[in-house]
């Protein structure tokens, strides 16, 4: 379907699918759901075994669109996206028999006799649209939750990654049935679409557009789930391991060159440590990525030059501990740490998503607690810490999507932990079972024999009547 291209903001052309075009493909696949092909079980588990083999047989092309689009390393890109995507296939598939079963509730004495239980039912056509930072796991994982779910889906992939949009173009309809489509292309392709009417809209992407995407749900009253991002801070205190939250902390922010939407964005750290911990951060990013990081293949670049352009300016009037250098024709820069951060900088307004790493020193873990709060609520936040009670204390007075103790995101690789943002950092969640029931919706239903039909609830309403459903309610 992809027959026209537009310039993406590297110059390079990036596939879109022509609009008017868009209508008749969503009308085509809600057809395909009222068929009622996408309910059973069998065709369920088909479409991702199908995903599955998709992911196992282009593994080095899906590979090298993450290079092409991200520069991603090998490891970053197997460990963060194809493996990703492949246990999430082989979690879903494991569980899915039990996650359809209906749920048996009690039923309480007034609508004795009958049963009662909730089914879930699929919702019907979804929209999901991803972003480019893992432009493959971002949208092939919530696909993986709506087909369990026994949806039909339309994929927008993120033009900001033409080469992986350009894969899933390719492959999608190869892999799996007319259920699953794939639109192309950005603003327009994204707006078009966002007119036509889903069922669900499940949206990954930054704050402002996810205000576009209500909006269009709005018209439609259309549920949406919102995976947005924020500033995940990082509160070190004095009794942590730092020589591992230095690494822990430097590979979480580092990774994919800090275009991860969990990333710690700033490190909070006793004023009692500061320097040890920051000695042992700059000590780390040499030991990872080597004197130039500009050579190491472990580390990623920054997704096109406007962005690039963006993080170098953050860097203005900032004290750089290590790193700073950029340069823009290889999208690179280098992995960065700030010191002396002031709270009011531009740096610390908005979500950095880059390579760069400020710290900042407080008195004690309250002031870092109260920094968090008056903050937008983040989608992760990390604690290191030795003392349970100071773990305790963080976690239970402030409010984050996730959080990891003494280490940084990987609570989102646990299949039964849902992941999702709270207030500024979206809304809904998923990930292994949360996935199927973001995507399904939860149908009440109580069955009731005929044979037995007390008049009680019918007119005419006699005091006898009135004495026994005051007895019974
Ligand atoms: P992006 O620019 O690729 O945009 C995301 C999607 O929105 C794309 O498919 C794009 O075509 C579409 N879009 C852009 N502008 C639009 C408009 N005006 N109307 C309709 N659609 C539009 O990606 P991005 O937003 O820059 O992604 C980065 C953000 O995403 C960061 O804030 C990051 O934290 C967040 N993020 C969140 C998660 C998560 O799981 N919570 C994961 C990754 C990224």
């Amino acid at each position: 379907m992809t027959t026209s291209h537009v310039e993406t903001s590297r110059g390079e052309v990036a596939p879109s699918t022509p609009l008017e075009s868009i209508p008749r493909l969503v009308d085509e696949v809600r057809e395909r759901f009222d068929s009622g092909i996408t309910r059973s079980l069998d065709w369920r588990l088909r479409q991702l075994d199908a995903i599955g083999r998709f992911v196992e047989e282009r593994e080095s092309e899906i590979l090298a669109a993450l290079r092409a689009d991200l520069g991603k390393p090998e490891m970053e890109a197997y460990g963060a996206e194809v493996s990703y995507v492949a246990n999430d296939v082989a979690h879903t598939k494991k569980h899915l028999r039990a996650w359809m079963k209906a749920e048996k509730v009690s039923s309480p004495l007034v609508v004795q006799p009958g049963q009662s239980y909730v089914v879930r039912e699929p919702l019907g056509v979804a929209l999901i649209i991803s972003p480019w930072n893992y432009p493959f796991q971002l949208l092939m994982a919530p696909l993986v939750a709506a087909i369990a779910a026994g949806n039909c889906a339309i994929l927008k992939p993120s033009e900001v990654a033409p080469a992986t949009s350009a894969l899933i173009g390719k492959w999608i309809p190869k892999y799996l049935d007319g259920c699953v489509k794939v639109v192309e292309g950005g603003v327009p392709e994204t707006t078009r679409l966002l007119e036509q009417r889903f069922d669900h809209i499940f949206y990954t992407g930054n704050g402002k557009v996810a205000r576009v995407i209500m909006a269009a749900a709005a018209k439609h009253l259309t549920p949406t789930t919102l995976e947005l991002g924020g500033k995940s801070p990082c509160i070190v205190d004095a009794s942590a391991d730092l020589d591992v939250a230095a690494k822990r902390i430097v590979w979480g922010k580092f990774f994919n060159a800090g275009q991860t939407c969990v990333a710690p964005d700033y490190v909070l750290v006793e004023e009692s440590v500061h320097d040890a911990l920051l000695n042992r951060m700059v000590a780390t990013v040499r030991s990872f990525y080597g004197d130039d990081p500009q050579r190491s293949a472990d580390f990623a670049r920054v997704v096109n030059e406007r962005h690039l352009a963006r993080l170098v300016k953050l860097l203005d009037g900032q004290t750089i501990a290590c790193g700073g250098q950029h340069d823009a024709k290889d999208r690179y820069l280098a992995p960065t740490i700030l010191r002396d951060v002031s709270p009011d900088s531009a740096v610390m307004q908005e979500e950095i998503f880059g390579p760069i790493l400020p710290v900042i020193a407080v008195p004690h873990v309250d002031a870092a607690i109260t920094f968090v709060t008056r903050r937008d609520k983040p989608l992760a936040l990390y604690v290191f810490s030795q003392r349970e009670t100071v773990q305790a204390k963080v976690r239970d007075r402030t409010s984050a999507g996730g959080m990891a103790i003494n280490h940084v995101w990987l609570h989102l690789a646990v299949p039964e932990l849902p992941f999702g943002g709270v207030g500024e950092s979206g809304m809904g969640a998923y990930h292994g079972k949360h996935g199927f029931e973001t995507f399904s919706h939860r149908k009440s239903v109580l069955k009731k024999p005929t044979q037995i039909d007390p008049p009680l609830l019918y007119p005419p309403y006699t005091e006898t009547k009135a004495k026994w459903v005051k007895r019974l309610l």
